[in-house]
């Protein structure tokens, strides 16, 4: 807050498309999809007459001992679009929440296994990983700047080496960094036998660790180990859902299914605060029982659900076929893979690049050729930013990376102009 009153607060009044306007008339692209949710564009009026339509049947009923439409509707269509045997859905309203529930099922499902050996009460989870802000989510964290003050309150985690591959640097191939980093899990995994209730992972990309992408073909690989351990994989496909990598689900690349998948962020399309948690037939069986055996999952809240949310998502899906979000993006994905190409190789201020499908993280350098850096209090994530705003951009950085996640409905000359603006700024700040 002491750095935040020290600039001019940005106050938005209105939006339209992938642009945001401001209290003063300034517009600026919305560079980071109104942190990573947007897909569709702003102000898209099928979601907002679905919205309306709606509020006039009625805008909340609980799912606690009932269901209204939009809810069987959009958990059909869920099933539909998921990775095959994901065939259950619990909602929720954030992200953070799908992958709590997503742990307390797996705990759950495991104690009411009545294992001889006793409960699993460790979950492994990655390095740098980010799964939310509630206890049990930020207990999966990897993130010591976000997670660490929290420490003594958190439940036993086990830490694994994420991937990390970039084709810009990675000295070695992606093959050798996923089977490097799969032998320690599987380490893990045998040090703890049935002790391991499941494994966290966010596919592809982790967020916000600073888009680090993982290195392809570890996923298959970890799926593969879950299977042989028989401990769950739990995918946490918040930010990587609906469109982001350019499948539907980043899971889809390495045609993984896990046994639970939490999603939020894109489901609505970025209109309205929604969540799920997906999980196989054997999960849910788990939770089946007479009355007085108690066997229910006991996690509801109150807008669970929520029927306008409902309603929002399912006009994003039918956006998705109208506009073939997922055929029109694969252009805009490899114009924007050889923009970034070229960045990287004009410019000696970007250390690294991480991409994948309309997704990447930008390391700042002072010099990527002497290896010189920039310190955390030089703020140059911030002052690029800054400077970006003047450009009618709006991004927000992670430390020293530039975030840069277009909404889906960006068009070519959308992403020339991000682009172009962050070579100017590079050159022209700090
Ligand atoms: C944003 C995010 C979350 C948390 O979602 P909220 O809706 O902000 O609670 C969890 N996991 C990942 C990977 C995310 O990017």
């Amino acid at each position: 807050m002491q750095e935040y009153v020290r600039e001019t607060p940005l106050i938005i009044s209105h939006a339209d498309g992938v642009y945001l306007f401001d209290v003063r008339g300034n517009r600026y692209y919305d560079g980071n999809s109104s942190l990573w949710v947007n897909i569709h564009g702003h102000c898209r009026k099928e979601i907002s007459q679905a919205i309306k339509d709606q509020l006039d049947r009625v805008a909340h009923s609980t799912m606690l001992g009932s269901t209204h439409i939009p809810a069987v509707e959009l958990a059909k269509r869920l099933v539909e679009i998921a990775p095959p045997g994901l065939v259950k859905v619990f909602y929720s309203d954030n992200g953070s929440t799908a992958v709590e529930v997503g742990l307390k099922m797996a705990f759950q499902y495991w104690r009411q296994s009545r294992l001889p050996q006793g409960d699993r009460i460790l979950f492994v989870s990655y390095d740098n990983a980010y799964h939310g802000d509630t206890i049990g989510s930020v207990g999966l964290g990897g993130i010591s700047l976000f997670h660490g003050v929290f420490g003594p309150l958190l439940l036993q985690r086990l830490s694994v080496p994420y991937p990390v591959y970039s084709k810009y640097t990675s000295r070695e191939t992606p093959g050798e960094i996923a089977g490097r980093c799969l032998e320690i899990c599987e380490t893990t995994f045998r040090q703890h036998p049935d002790r391991i209730a499941a494994v966290v992972v966010e596919p592809l990309i982790q967020g916000a660790a600073g888009m680090l992408t993982q290195a392809p073909g570890y996923l298959k690989g970890l799926r593969e180990l879950c299977d042989q351990y028989d401990i769950f994989m739990i995918l946490d496909e918040v930010f990587t859902g609906f469109g982001r990598t350019g499948k539907m689900f980043a899971c889809e690349w390495e045609a993984v299914t896990p046994d639970i998948m939490a999603i939020s962020k894109g489901i609505t399309g970025g209109y309205l605060p929604l969540a799920a948690t997906l999980t196989t037939q054997r999960v849910y069986d788990g939770f089946l029982g007479e009355y007085a055996e108690y066997r229910t999952f006991f996690h509801g809240h109150s807008y669970t659900g929520n029927p306008l949310g409902c309603a929002a998502a399912l006009a994003g899906l039918d956006l998705f076929q109208k506009d073939q979000v997922l055929d029109t993006i694969q252009p805009k994905v490899a114009y924007f893979e050889k923009r970034l190409d070229h960045l990287f190789d004009k410019s000696d201020r970007v250390a690294d690049i991480h991409h994948c499908g309309l997704v990447a993280g930008i390391d700042l350098a002072r010099s990527r050729r002497r290896q010189e850096f920039f310190k955390i209090e030089e703020r140059m994530g911030v002052k690029i930013c800054l400077a970006l705003r003047r450009k009618e951009i709006w991004l927000r950085p992670l430390g020293n990376t530039l975030i840069l996640v277009p909404p889906l409905a960006s068009t070519i000359e959308h992403i020339d102009h991000l682009i172009n603006s962050i070579e100017e700024c590079l050159e022209a700040v700090g």
